[in-house]
């Protein structure tokens, strides 16, 4: 037996075997987004899955740093597991340093993650953010106003009636960032549009790169990525999901998204929100955890 020195952690411990196996209808989603302050508990600890979970100890993302600002800042989206943090600000470093301007960075999660009254399913546990194709280029680069934070809209990268990239918007710059975010090693998938996807595949015909594995088709995502971190270390309620399929995904599984089938109004259509971790109930409720 593992001796367990931390008593903030014992008590954790003790609580999700308290409550472990047993299921959390869940609050509604207004009650997540109402709860402006992070549990103080432990280091960070992501609570079930992408679109059904929590988050303990999440970290506020500072609302400007180097090469990157967050737009939508009455939203109240900009915590994260401290990994995700990490990879944001690591990204924002990446883009000043080559100059390419500024990454504007969406949503990540609520103070305590949990389902969001609108825009997204995932995002629940602190592990997903998205980052918008590049707006701010080294010639426009500037520090916006808070107004500008809410109301700029992160332009399209997709022509509409084509499907196709657009070259007025997408550069390679784009592809660049692309390539540096899939290429980190917490990073465990990046969603882009399927145009965005395909154009990556043909542009790199040698096909041998596995950063290009981790960038995954999804419906719409065609004016921001998505990228999602693998569950962190010492995160045990933290669940993972299914592995990526063999292969590069630029072959009959990417053909798929240009098919007929794809496009079938049905095929977006939503599943009600899955219960939650019954440990996210003592996130939502507060300091059980954080006060011992
Ligand atoms: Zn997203």
């Amino acid at each position: 037996m593992i001796w367990i020195h931390n008593r903030r952690l014992l008590a954790f411990c003790v609580a999700a075997f308290l409550f472990a196996g047993r299921g959390f209808a869940g609050d509604s989603a207004a009650e997540w987004a109402a709860v402006v302050t992070p549990t103080k508990t432990l280091a960070g600890q992501s609570i079930g899955g992408y679109a059904a979970g929590c988050i303990g100890g999440a970290v506020a993302l500072p609302l400007s740093g180097i090469g990157y600002q967050v737009m939508r800042v009455s939203r109240h989206r900009y915590y994260g597991h401290a990994d995700l943090i990490r990879f944001v600000r690591h990204m924002g470093e990446f883009v000043a340093d080559e100059g390419l301007g500024s990454l504007l960075v969406g949503d990540l999660g609520q103070p305590r993650g949990g389902p969001t009254p609108s825009g997204h399913r995932s995002h629940q546990t602190g592990l997903d953010v998205d980052i918008w194709f590049l707006t701010l280029s080294q010639s426009n680069n500037r520090l916006l106003t808070e107004h500008e934070r809410e109301v700029w809209r992160a332009p399209s990268m997709i022509k509409a009636d084509s499907g196709k990239i657009d070259h007025e918007q997408w550069t390679d710059a784009d592809a660049k960032i692309l390539q540096m975010a899939a290429s980190q090693p917490e990073v465990d998938r990046v969603f882009v549009n399927p145009g965005i996807k395909r154009e990556l595949c043909e542009r790199n015909a040698d096909l041998s790169a596995a950063w290009l594995r981790k960038i995954r088709p999804w419906w719409k995502h065609d004016d921001h990525f998505h990228v999602r971190l693998k569950c962190p270390d010492g995160n045990s309620h933290c669940n993972n999901q299914e592995p990526l399929p063999e292969g590069l995904g630029c072959g009959a599984s990417l053909a798929w998204w240009f098919s007929k089938e794809a496009q079938l109004p049905g095929r977006k259509t939503q599943s009600p929100q899955p219960a939650l971790p019954a440990l996210c109930e003592q996130i939502i409720n507060g300091e059980a955890l954080a006060q011992q």
